[in-house]
């Protein structure tokens, strides 16, 4: 076992497919897709790059050896946030609300702490991460087990629409969707007084509103009052808060909502929004008369520049389901992700733009966060994301978190948003002042010049 740490950046297109997990390829892409080539480990000690730390192994913290070799012929020197966390999650007791760019590494933190936190000799569950979508439940899953394969620790993924009984239940880790994971605690499938760690991802949106909000805080209630609680996501703010400017006010925000599940003593690692993008992300705006004009731009993207895969968003599932036949009506392989799909549906389409069998993806906001492929260099916004439809209210999180499904660990990328009306120019100048960044605006017909 005595093999160089390799990292995910270092591979390029004429490396042998990683696959960690022999039958568990989570990264797999074909070959024809390139991956750029991301300069990593100078990024990693350039001291000004968001992904520097000043730890050079993983080896310098207190992880536990068989957990510490599953992490070992992955990764070799952690990001800043794991830098950060590692030593307060390992360390101490302490709950945490951690914030950090988007594919800046934040699962690795979590998934090594509930290793850590396991006892393996236990079977029942100990440790419970809630995710907003069943493709980054299953793609969570898949990085735990990855780093756990040198361990006895077993994940275990609720997915939804599996009826299961207590005896199905097997695995220290669980990883779930708030719906289906509150109705399993009601029905005492699970049982919550055994979870002694509890990790929100995309913490901000499963806080934000609605049903996953309900299901979330339901969930929280059952467990023990004292349950370790981490919280992640690369947004937490809520942009509606005027008031909400930096430093100490928006600190007092985030904990006001954070408190409600996460117990003193909390740690608190935020950022500024101006910190928020990502220097290798090149954004653009480009003017189209309309829809079809869109729809053609797309496709002369893809003609014309190196994409490796892509990512487009739409707002609405129509849009996503007629967008995606014109694109394949071309030959384009593309696959498809709604909320109305079923969900073997969405797990398939998932897994065919994972393994590079398509190399579209049409997605409403279902995919737009912590879905990590490599080869995704261009997130198009066909439509601009949108909080209320019927305001027109700006979504400022969802922007960025669409934009960060590429330009990931270092990697270069490309943002291009879309638009035909005044409002949506507007839209797209309140996101570039929000987080102090540039989206250069090019016209259609110099796209392959400009971008
Ligand atoms: P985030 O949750 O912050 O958006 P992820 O946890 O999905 O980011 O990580 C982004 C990518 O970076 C993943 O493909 C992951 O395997 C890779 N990665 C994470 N940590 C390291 C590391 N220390 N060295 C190299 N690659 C890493």
């Amino acid at each position: 076992e005595n093999t160089p740490a390799k990292r995910w950046g270092d591979y390029t297109d004429d490396t042998p497919d990683p696959s960690p997990h022999p039958d568990k390829p989570t990264h797999a892409f074909k070959s024809d897709v390139k991956v750029v080539e991301a300069n990593l480990s100078e990024k990693m000690n350039d001291p000004n790059h968001v992904l520097y730390s000043a730890v050079d192994s993983f080896e310098d913290f207190n992880i536990k050896p068989d957990i510490l070799k599953g992490i070992l012929v992955q990764f070799k020197k952690p990001s800043r946030i794991q830098a950060l966390t590692l030593p307060i999650l390992l360390n101490s007791d302490t709950n945490l609300i951690a914030q950090s760019q988007s594919g800046t590494g934040k699962t690795l933190c979590f998934a090594i702490c509930m290793l850590a936190a396991v006892n393996e000799e236990d079977p029942n569950p100990q440790a419970l991460v809630l995710l907003p979508s069943l493709e980054l439940a299953v793609q969570v899953a898949s990085v735990i087990e990855n780093l756990a394969r040198f361990t006895q620790i077993k994940v275990f993924s609720i997915l939804a629409g599996e009826r299961l009984s207590r005896n199905d239940i097997k695995g220290q880790i669980l990883v779930g969707t708030p719906g289906k994971v509150k109705e399993l605690i009601l029905r005492r499938t699970i049982d919550p007084k055994l979870i002694k760690l509890f990790v929100l991802d995309e913490a901000d949106q499963m806080l934000d509103e609605g049903g996953i909000r309900d299901s979330t805080l339901a969930i929280r209630e059952k467990l023990n009052e004292d349950t370790r609680v981490l919280l992640f996501s690369a947004t937490f703010k809520d942009p509606d808060d005027s008031n909400d400017t930096e430093g100490e006010e928006k600190d007092k925000h985030v904990l006001e909502f954070a408190s409600q599940v996460v117990p003193p003593p909390v740690k608190t690692i935020l950022l500024k929004r101006d910190k928020l993008t990502l220097d290798e992300m090149k954004q653009f705006s480009v003017y189209c008369q309309d829809d079809s004009m869109k729809t053609r731009l797309i496709m002369e993207i893809f003609d014309t520049l190196e994409v490796g895969q892509s990512m487009i968003f739409v707002n609405k599932k129509d849009t996503a389901k007629e967008l995606a036949e014109v694109l394949m009506e071309q030959n384009f392989t593309v696959a498809v992700i709604r909320g109305d799909l079923a969900p073997g549906e969405r797990k398939q389409a998932m897994e065919e733009f994972r393994k590079g069998n398509s190399r579209v993806m049409v997605s409403t906001n279902a995919a737009a966060r912590g879905i990590d492929i490599a080869s995704v260099t261009h997130v198009i916004n066909y439509d601009m994301p949108m909080r209320v439809f019927e305001t027109k209210e700006y979504d400022y999180a969802t922007y960025l978190h669409r934009i960060g499904r590429t330009a990931r660990f270092g990697k270069p990328g490309y943002a291009i948003n879309l638009y035909s009306h005044p409002g949506d120019k507007r839209m797209i100048e309140a996101f570039r002042d929000f987080y102090k960044t540039t989206i250069t605006e090019v016209s259609a017909d110099q796209i392959e010049q400009s971008i």
